[in-house]
Parts: C-alpha cells; sequence; structure tokens
C-alpha cells in the first residue's frame, strides 16, 4: 500500500484523514500544527499524541518522504542539498545565505522538458513532475535546519529544476501553503517563481492577484538569439511573452524581474543591451544580470566582468533598473541540476 503523504493534504483533508482514523478532531488540529509550524521530522517527534497513533501514522503516512542524499557547502556559505524521492530520483536545494535572512531555491521537477540550450537541469531531460507535499518538503527541511542553528527562513525562490508553471497544481497547491498562516504562513511578497516563459501560466498566476514577485527568464534581447537558447520562444515569443508580463505587472502591483543570463560572445555586446533596453522601457520590471555558471558538459563561458559592467551601464543608461547577480556557490557547482548531474554520472546530452 503506498503511504499518504501528509503534507500534500489541505487542512481540510487532513481533517478528514485524521478523524477517518477514529480520532477526534482536535487531533488533526495537534498533527497539522507538527507538520508545518512546529517542523517535526517524524510522527515519533509529535510528543503530544498517543504512542499508538504516532506508531500508527508511521506505518500508512509519510511527511513528505525526502532524505538528503548529499550536500555540499560553498566557502561563501551557500549550501546545496541534494534530496532523495520516495522513488529514488533526486532533486536539488539549495539555501542561499543573505544579509537579511537565508532563502531557500526549491526545484519543482525532476529534470525538465523546456531544453534550454545553457541549462544542466534540463540536460538529463524531463522525469517527473513532483507532488506539492514533495516541493514543501523542501521548504520544511531548510527552515528545520536554519532553525537549530539559530537563523530564519527569509523568503524562498522556485529556482531550482524545473519549470513551475509545467507543474502548475503542486506549484499552485504548493503557493496556498505557504501563504495559509496554519501551514508556512509566510507572505507571498518573499517568494519568486521563476519561469521561462510559459504564457498561459503568466496569464493564469495574474488572475490570482497575488504579490507573488515573477522572475521571467529572458536571456536574449531579440527572438533571433532567445530561438537558439530557449526552444519556448518559437511557442510564446517575446511579443506574446511580454505583453503576459505587462498583465501580470499590472494586476499584481509586483514589478517583473527579468534575468538575463550573460553568455560570452553570444548575447553579451552593447547592440544586445541597446536592444534589451528598446525592449522594456516603459514597462515595470528590473534586469537581473546573471554571469553565466559554467556547465561541465556544455562550451558556454561566462562573459568577461569588464562586458558584465558595460551591459549594465548601457541598461542603467536608458532607465532601467538593472543589478548584477552576486555569483554564489560557484565551487559547488550551484548552477541547477548540476549537483545532480555529478550524482547520476553522464548526463545523456540531447542538444
Ligand atoms: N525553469 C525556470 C526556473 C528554474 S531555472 C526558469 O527557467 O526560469 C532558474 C534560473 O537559472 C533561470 O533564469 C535559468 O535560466 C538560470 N540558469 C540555468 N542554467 C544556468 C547557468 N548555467 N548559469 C546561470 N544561470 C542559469
Ligand atoms: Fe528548465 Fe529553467 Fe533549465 Fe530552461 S532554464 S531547462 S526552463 S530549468
Amino acid at each position: 500500500m503506498r503511504k499518504t503523504d501528509l503534507l500534500t493534504l489541505t487542512p481540510a483533508e487532513l481533517a478528514a484523514y485524521i478523524t477517518g482514523l477514529g480520532e477526534p478532531a482536535y487531533r488533526a488540529r495537534q498533527v497539522l500544527a507538527w507538520l508545518w509550524p512546529k517542523d517535526a521530522a517524524s510522527f515519533m517527534a509529535m510528543t503530544n499524541l498517543p504512542l499508538a497513533l504516532r506508531e500508527r501514522l508511521e506505518r500508512q503516512a509519510v511527511i513528505g518522504g525526502l532524505s538528503v542524499a548529499a550536500r555540499e557547502k560553498s566557502a561563501d556559505g551557500t549550501e546545496k542539498l541534494l534530496f532523495m524521492l520516495p522513488d529514488g530520483q533526486t532533486v536539488e536545494t539549495v539555501i542561499l545565505p543573505y544579509r537579511i535572512g537565508d532563502s531557500a531555491c526549491i526545484s519543482t521537477q525532476v529534470g525538465c522538458r523546456m531544453g534550454c540550450r545553457f541549462c544542466a537541469s534540463g540536460l538529463p531531460g524531463f522525469v517527473r513532475n513532483l507532488t506539492m507535499g514533495e516541493i514543501a518538503a523542501q521548504v520544511l527541511y531548510v527552515r528545520r535546519h536554519l532553525r537549530a542553528r539559530g537563523s530564519q527562513l527569509r523568503g524562498m525562490v522556485l529556482m531550482g529544476s524545473g519549470e513551475p508553471l509545467d507543474n502548475w497544481e503542486a506549484t499552485i497547491s504548493f503557493l496556498e501553503a505557504v501563504k495559509d498562516p496554519q501551514r508556512l504562513g509566510l507572505s507571498l511578497r518573499h517568494v519568486t517563481l521563476s519561469t521561462s516563459g510559459l504564457v498561459p501560466g503568466i496569464r493564469q498566476l495574474a488572475a490570482y492577484g497575488w504579490p507573488l514577485n515573477l522572475a521571467v527568464s529572458l536571456h536574449a534581447p531579440n527572438n533571433e538569439i532567445r530561438n537558439q537558447l530557449m526552444p519556448i520562444n518559437k511557442k510564446y515569443p517575446l511579443e506574446v511573452l511580454l505583453p503576459a508580463c505587462d498583465e501580470y505587472a499590472q494586476k499584481t502591483g509586483r514589478r517583473i524581474t527579468y534575468e538575463y543570463i550573460l553568455i560570452d560572445g553570444l548575447n553579451d555586446e552593447q547592440e544586445h543591451a541597446e536592444q534589451c533596453a528598446h525592449l522594456l522601457a516603459g514597462r515595470l520590471c528590473h534586469v537581473n544580470l546573471i554571469p553565466y555558471n559554467t556547465v561541465a558538459e556544455l562550451s558556454w563561458q561566462a562573459s568577461p566582468q569588464q562586458k558584465i559592467q558595460s551591459f549594465k551601464a548601457a541598461l542603467a543608461a536608458k532607465g532601467i533598473s538593472v543589478t548584477v547577480r552576486r555569483k554564489m556557490g560557484a565551487d559547488i557547482a550551484a548552477a541547477c541540476g548540476q549537483l545532480r548531474n555529478n550524482y547520476c554520472g553522464e548526463p545523456r546530452n540531447e542538444g
């Protein structure tokens, strides 16, 4: 019999599950509190439940079902965890230390089907969606880990492996749990979802009107280059993607972050910066320039510092809000998907 993952259940479903075991309703509230605000790692840790109930839950249920398969810590404090899922698959989670508090970078799929040419997560292809419980368990693990060393989880980014809008249901149920005061109770203002640009998902998300930050992987100043880098651009080219992002900004009042990886000799020239400024002029947005993280299996290289700075200056000169992302965890292969690829051995190169 497959065990029930209690993290995937809404509070109402959990209440039905616990009372279905013949327990009084208040037990469900106790379990909910242990699972979410109290970060219990196991049923045995739920000390105010009768032992018989804890043993029964241990037999027939799980809390996310993740276990740590590998971990690496960077000199700059970035910590990378490789989680083993119940079916033996693995996904990565990164803990990002910031002065204002720690943040978690979490995965939504095993692999990814978007096939971006520069990305390690897409290299081995798509394996499966994570369940809502598997997404949530990454965050709960990180929060427990941070609490144990006296720090707090300030926010999170859905920027690990996978395309969150391609795993719509689990992602939405997870975001519901994040903002639910009975569960994670974290404002979506502290959460950023990164997408490669799935337009129907962006529009659906806009309709929710949540204050969730949206980051969009732009990476190119025109369709020609974006088509080379990201197959999704053929389906949703810039003239379709950007109006959807505008709608998101307008409905939520949140500015869009456009992520732009600078790859040497590919998208980092002055003319590209000017095209990019022209594309984004007048839009409620911010540009995050990302020095490319080298992927062992790929030949792309990061742009030199001086080119990164002149790209930034060209955008700023046109009045575009722009920053360069601090490079974190480069010594531990922090580019998404790399720890898993190293762990799984040689990825199948489909590029
Ligand atoms: N699938 C989503 C979210 C996960 S990827 C998306 O594509 O937006 C998170 C970010 O990391 C994206 O902006 C992605 O383009 C970027 N990225 C992927 N590989 C990278 C690499 N090798 N170096 C730097 N950034 C990378
Ligand atoms: Fe998937 Fe994002 Fe990597 Fe593209 S960049 S392959 S969408 S994880």
